[in-house]
């Protein structure tokens, strides 16, 4: 049985003052109570250490957004794995898609990142996912089935366990518009068989798949309610603390 994971992707918003509010808001909405998944808050670099102040002692976990393909060096501007490992981050988000879209990250940034986060150990979230064009010409399996190629069977061994898949079609991310949940389902069903056929059946069975585009409160049961889908990266509605445990119930929900 996998755990569900309910992982809010803060992106380019939340301060240390305003990361610390929202993950105690978060914290003191879930304080004692018995989860059977894991939820996960992915602040920004200078906000990690606010929120693990706060975080402590919540069943709330920690993770980065983004990390450098290097452990350290002449690389300005960017941040090592050992550095947010020593910071407390549990789990690493790479390869979402505004990475690839605005800073023209590629697939070889990806797996490179994917290795030293694990070199850490550490868990990688993994995302992709097709774009809208793709869809419509029907190629979402293709573009699907290349970007899982370029990653997955690099894994050996106990990594390949410490991955958390991330299906995010791009068109449905920040746009209102949600994958139904039955194109996710076939999505994530399709995927699964691509891991089992990449890395084993064993590997398969374990990893979790998460959906991610437009989830909110309203939708997140049906669509963590499919057999496939173990979860939600959020965007948007990770930063209202109500929204976002909102979402972490509609998890419970399926599981309870
Ligand atoms: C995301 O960017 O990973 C995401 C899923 O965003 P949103 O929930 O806002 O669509």
């Amino acid at each position: 049985m996998r755990r569900y994971l309910v992982a809010g992707n803060w992106k380019l918003n939340m301060g240390p003052q305003a990361g610390r509010d929202l993950a105690a808001a978060v914290g003191e909405r879930l304080r004692g109570r018995t989860l059977h998944g894991d939820v996960l808050v992915c602040p920004p670099f200078v906000t990690i250490p606010a929120v693990a102040a706060v975080a402590q002692g919540d069943p709330v976990l920690l993770g980065a957004q983004n990390c450098a393909a290097h452990e350290q060096g002449a690389y300005t501007g960017e941040v090592a794995p050992g550095m947010l490992k020593e910071a407390g981050v549990q789990y690493v988000i790479i390869g979402h898609s505004e990475r690839r879209q605005y800073y023209g990250e590629t697939d070889a940034d990806f797996a490179a990142k994917i290795d030293l986060v694990h070199a850490q150990g550490m868990k990688a979230i993994f995302c992709y996912g097709e774009v809208l064009e793709e869809r419509k010409a029907g190629r979402a399996e293709e573009v699907v089935r290349a970007q899982l190629q370029a990653v997955l069977p690099r894994l050996e061994g106990p990594n390949a366990y410490n991955l958390v898949l991330a299906y995010e079609p791009v068109w449905a991310i920040g746009t209102g518009e949600t994958a139904t949940p039955e194109q996710a389902q076939q999505m994530h069903a399709f995927s699964r068989a691509l891991v089992a056929e990449m890395l084993g059946a064993d590997v398969a069975e374990n990893m979790r798949i998460l959906y991610g585009g437009s989830c909110k409160p309203g939708n997140a049961r049906e669509l963590i309610g499919q057999p496939d889908v173990d979860g939600g990266l959020i965007g948007g509605a990770s930063l209202k603390a109500e929204d976002f445990v909102g979402i972490v119930d509609g998890a419970e929900a399926v599981v309870g």
